[in-house]
């Protein structure tokens, strides 16, 4: 693929000041006018209603018409991507992250990252891949060849973007099917803070497992000694495994996927072969927090997935948290924890707060703050680009 544009988009006057703050998405509403005829996922130029250059990108069908990965220029230099992927290797380097008892970490967030429309994670010596625009689909060969140079160690590419590509989008079948680009099954168990998880990127959810609750794992392991143990949305098991680590008394994992269950077992007999401290069930989050487990738990974590994928679906996640919210305090023991997360991007901190709040108002218990959270170093926020912020979190305690 060419580095030089395959046409020019002209904004409308005034239409220039999110891009001169470095916001890296161009709306359909803002182009007063499109010189050539650009396919879904080539690069295209960007010019203010002056003519001046303002950047260069993917162009996409829909509201984000053009996702900007280079601002001030019209062209693309040869050496990007290996530029761009040393400049996101390097900063994971310095926060700590490719360790001998961690290879599991976050290398491309998105705009995050300035990448727009780009994912990838790495498990030791495999990478996984996700193209969430067709312009990136497009480099994904190109990405690969380029991931191999950069990351040290590196056996494999795998290609998960079935699930994330627009699907409208104007690729065919064979190519849109999940691979790999370089290498094959490789070791499927990764290390995290000296804790192993088998991933299963071809089946699992995501790329294979939720890295972003790191730290917040982390965390939650200084407050499991001794204490009963509630993994509510546990997926793999990240939190479990590491309450089992900080000496918890019990720890139970629920989740209504069997698969997700089925992980969990895996995950605990490579930590914790044989430990009867851990149990888990297959089970409805509402119907597992029933009356019926009343203070038989003083550490709770609840982790649900996004309940608001869009804007207009605010209203009812506000309503699904303030629920699973009082569920957990109208159960939980006194003198207890409760971990509880959003991970919705339409939902920002304020609101969360808000949801809890309300959620502890109405169970009458009294809740002090102690830890606010949020995704980690690996999952970084563009500063030009606040919404990357996606992930909140909360430590209570609950007298
Ligand atoms: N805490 C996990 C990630 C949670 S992802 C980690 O650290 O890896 C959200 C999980 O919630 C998914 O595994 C999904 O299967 C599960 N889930 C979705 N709806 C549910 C429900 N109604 N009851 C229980 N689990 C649910």
């Amino acid at each position: 693929m060419p580095n030089k544009p395959t046409a020019t988009i002209i904004l409308k006057p005034h239409k220039d000041s999110s891009l001169l703050r470095f916001h890296p998405w161009v709306f359909s509403g803002a182009i007063a006018k499109i010189n050539g005829q650009p396919q879904e996922g080539d690069l295209v130029a960007v010019l203010n209603s002056e003519h001046e250059i303002m950047g260069v990108g993917h162009y996409q069908i829909g509201s984000i018409t053009v996702r900007i990965l280079a601002f001030n220029t019209d062209t693309l230099p040869d050496n990007f991507w290996l530029e761009r992927l040393t400049a996101s290797y390097k900063m994971r380097h310095t926060a700590n992250l490719n360790r001998e008892d961690n290879n599991t970490y976050r290398l491309v967030h998105g705009e995050g990252d300035f990448l727009p429309g780009l994912i990838i994670d790495i498990y030791g010596e495999t990478a996984v891949l996700q193209a969430h625009s067709v312009g990136m689909h497009q480099q994904r060969q190109l990405i690969a060849k380029t991931l191999m140079q950069v990351v040290k160690g590196l056996k494999n590419v795998y290609y998960k973007s079935e699930g994330t590509l627009p699907f409208k989008a104007p690729i065919p079948e064979a190519e849109r099917q999940d691979c790999y680009l370089t290498g094959s099954e490789g070791d499927c168990i990764a290390t995290e803070n000296g804790l192993r998880f088998y991933i299963d990127w071809l089946k699992g959810q995501k790329t294979g497992f939720f890295i972003d609750q790191r730290d917040n794992r982390s965390l939650l392991e200084t407050y499991s000694a001794n204490r009963k143990v509630l993994n509510m949305f546990c997926y793999t098991g990240g939190f479990s495994v590491y309450a089992m680590r900080g000496k918890a008394q019990s720890v139970d994992s629920v989740d209504s996927s069997e698969k997700a269950v089925e992980l969990v077992q895996r995950n605990m007999e490579l930590n914790f072969p044989n430990d009867t401290r851990h149990h888990e069930y297959t089970a409805d989050a509402f119907n597992f927090l029933s009356d019926s487990i009343k203070d038989k738990y003083n550490l709770i974590i609840l982790d649900p997935p996004a309940f608001a994928k869009h804007r207009d679906s605010i209203h009812n996640a506000l309503q699904g948290y303030i629920r699973l919210n009082a569920r957990a305090f109208k159960l939980i023991q006194p003198d207890s924890i409760l971990f509880t997360f959003s991970c919705s991007q339409a939902i920002d901190k304020e609101m969360f707060r808000q949801a809890v709040f309300t959620a502890a108002a109405q169970s009458d218990r009294k809740v002090r703050i102690l830890h606010q959270l949020h995704q980690p170093t690996d999952h970084p926020v563009n500063i030009y680009h606040p919404e990357g912020e996606y992930l909140k979190g909360l430590v209570l305690y609950v007298e």
